[in-house]
């Protein structure tokens, strides 16, 4: 079964795989293998689970309500997320104002068909509305009773110290940022992960494998494999997957591939294990495009790297891995989408 941790400095546990829906339910996935992929984890002890609201403009949210249908709902952890816009685009559609915050609440439920969320996450940094109203309209929805707790994405150290004090100002609680984090991806070990356990706030890290990359599937110089990621046109995937497709990142990726079998593990679990090393992580937040990779996946949370293990792999990813802290403050856009 897959372990829990707490979320923050709060008494909720979430399991540390956690399964998201980007770019597969609504898009690239059919609805009923989405929905078997929800299954599989559930079976397999994962009960913990992230969308957006964005994310296929409403479908995966939609699709993740139908695959959670009959759940006893307090046996599950469901997140969502806000800030992008969605529907009509109209200048009210997007960013962290009080009125995009409070319409899309209830968006987002009546899609999921939950009274509640678990964890409502702002899912970028809005530099055009007062940090102030956005927290109060957070404060608001705990209120109603619609989100027990208030998450963030990619917000910078800043950033993420100026919300926990307004948060703590209103009485309530901020407790999870939602960054890029993978062996590959490591810009958050400068400030925001020092920053974060100052401040009792946990990582929910999102494609811990590199959308796929890291499970070593993705081979230098060849054509990349029918049906993967690096092959969705309908959900952009082939796109946000690019990144990662040099024949440098994807060579020394093979380099794992001793020490993985050295662990008996697959390059997914050693990909998943080197992530869920670092305690200020309270998740990996997985995707799967079918219920096979989760089966796969899930074992990673019994799979403990000792620190040796840990820096072969940084080692053997050195010249490919990106540690630039600054680029955190470049994902939040400076002013609106629409
Ligand atoms: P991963 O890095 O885990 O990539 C998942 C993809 O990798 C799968 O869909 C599958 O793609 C491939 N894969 C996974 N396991 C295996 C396996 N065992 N064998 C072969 N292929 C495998 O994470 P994601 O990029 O999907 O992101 C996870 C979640 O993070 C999202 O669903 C979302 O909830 C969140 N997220 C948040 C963002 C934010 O801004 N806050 C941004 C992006 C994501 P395939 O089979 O198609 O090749």
């Amino acid at each position: 079964m897959v372990n829990y941790r707490y979320l923050g400095r709060s008494g909720l546990k979430i399991t540390e795989l956690t399964l998201g829906n980007w770019i597969t339910a609504g898009g690239q996935v059919a609805q009923d293998a989405a929905i078997d992929t929800v299954h599989a984890a559930l079976d397999a002890g994962i009960t913990s689970f992230d969308t957006a609201d964005v994310y296929m403009n409403g479908a995966a949210e939609s699709v993740l309500g139908k695959a959670l249908d009959g759940q006893r709902r307090e046996s599950v952890e469901i997140f969502t997320k806000v800030y992008f816009p969605t529907g009509p685009k109209g200048p009210n559609d997007t960013g962290l104002s009080r009125k995009h915050i409070l319409t899309s609440i209830d968006g987002s439920l009546t899609r999921l068909g939950t009274d509640y969320v678990d964890l409502y996450q702002a899912h970028r940094y809005d530099h055009e509305t007062p940090l102030e109203e956005t927290f109060q309209a957070f404060a608001d929805v705990v209120r109603a009773g619609k989100a027990l707790y208030i998450g963030v994405s990619e917000w910078t150290a800043e950033q993420l110290t100026a919300g926990h004090a307004l948060a703590q100002q209103l009485g309530i609680q901020l407790i999870s940022n939602q960054p890029q984090y993978s062996a590959l991806w490591r810009v958050i070990e400068g400030k925001v992960i020092p920053a974060s356990q100052e401040l009792g706030i946990s990582q929910i890290v999102w494609s811990p494998l590199a959308q796929g990359v890291l499970t070593g599937k993705y081979l230098p110089g060849a054509a990349v494999p029918e049906g993967s990621r690096a092959t969705d046109e309908k959900g952009g995937g082939k796109q946000f997957i690019s990144r990662f497709l040099t024949d440098e990142v994807l060579s020394a990726v093979q380099g794992l591939v001793p020490i993985a079998a050295d662990q008996g593990v697959t390059l997914s679990q050693l990909g998943l294990a080197w992530v869920l090393h670092n305690d200020n992580i309270a998740a990996a937040l997985i995707g799967a495009s079918r219920p096979e990779q989760v089966v796969e996946n899930v074992k990673a949370s019994d799979v403990v790297l000792d620190d040796d293990a840990k820096e072969a792999i940084d080692a053997v990813l050195a010249g490919a891995a990106t540690t630039d802290s600054a680029l955190t403050e470049e994902v939040s856009p400076t002013t609106r989408l629409v």
